[in-house]
């Protein structure tokens, strides 16, 4: 198994965004990241990044309306989901599963790349996506969502654990390797400083959230922790603009 983090580039937020009720008016830099998972041939890819508009600073307010005076992103050409993979040597056709932790447009905005892949995503965020206001670029012509409910497992050695909270559908990873446990919060999760303190994120549902919390904390034990837009960590990983190898077995 070969874990790679990809860069997605950041989102630069209203501290607001990850602190809610904070009104010191403060941005903050969030890194975007996604995950190739590569194992006996096969390669599955985790979360998307943002949307190909998100290259100009004013694409998704153009586009979609986006407020960018709250969640600005910033991404270069290289960042894009696209132009990781090929940093890899890969291409769409190379994947044999992508998987949406959730549908929030920094997550499933790369998914117009993969038509003709599976998209795992849970039942509970489709429905959700379908009805609520995410920014519509999750779904594109031609993609295939495959429908999850509850836990399940990719490969060999790897769990999708369904953890609502942050949205009704949202996923996190538990990547089991011989050097020890390697746990992906994704959103349940935005930073050390949330999962040291119990403060809560953005959430859909703030009870769901902290069962989640609960559960991931009692996973952890033992287990390397990557939160899902820590840049302080993203930093101490030695991240770049390139795809990098954090765990291989
Ligand atoms: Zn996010």
């Amino acid at each position: 198994m070969k874990v790679y983090l990809l860069s997605g580039g950041s989102v630069d937020v209203d501290r607001a965004v990850i602190h809610p009720g904070d009104d010191s008016r403060r941005r903050v830099l969030l890194p975007v990241m996604q995950v190739l998972l590569e194992h006996a041939g096969q390669h599955v890819l985790v979360d998307t990044g943002m949307p190909p508009a998100a290259t100009d600073p004013e694409g998704l307010e153009r586009e979609y309306g986006m407020e960018t005076a709250w969640i600005r992103p910033v991404m270069a050409e290289d960042q894009r989901i696209d132009r990781q993979l090929a940093a890899l040597g890969l291409g769409a056709r190379d994947l044999d599963l992508v998987i949406n932790t959730h549908l929030h447009f920094d997550h499933a905005g790369g998914n117009t790349f993969f038509a003709g892949v599976p998209v795992a995503v849970q039942s509970a965020e489709l429905e959700v996506a379908n009805s609520d206001a995410y920014l519509p670029v999750w779904d594109t012509p031609g993609l295939q969502f495959r429908v999850e409910n509850g836990d399940w497992s990719p490969l060999p050695g790897v769990q999708m654990l369904h953890t609502p909270g942050h949205t009704p559908g949202h996923q996190s990873m538990l990547i089991r390797l011989p050097s020890g446990p390697l746990l992906f919060t994704w959103d349940a999760v935005y930073t050390e400083e949330h999962w040291r303190t119990g403060k809560l994120g953005a959430v859909s549902d703030v009870a769901a959230a902290r069962e989640s919390i609960e559960r991931l904390q009692d996973l952890a034990r033992g287990a390397r922790v990557i939160f899902g837009h820590d840049r302080a960590q993203w930093e101490a990983l030695g991240m770049s603009d390139r795809p990098t190898l954090i765990a291989s077995d």
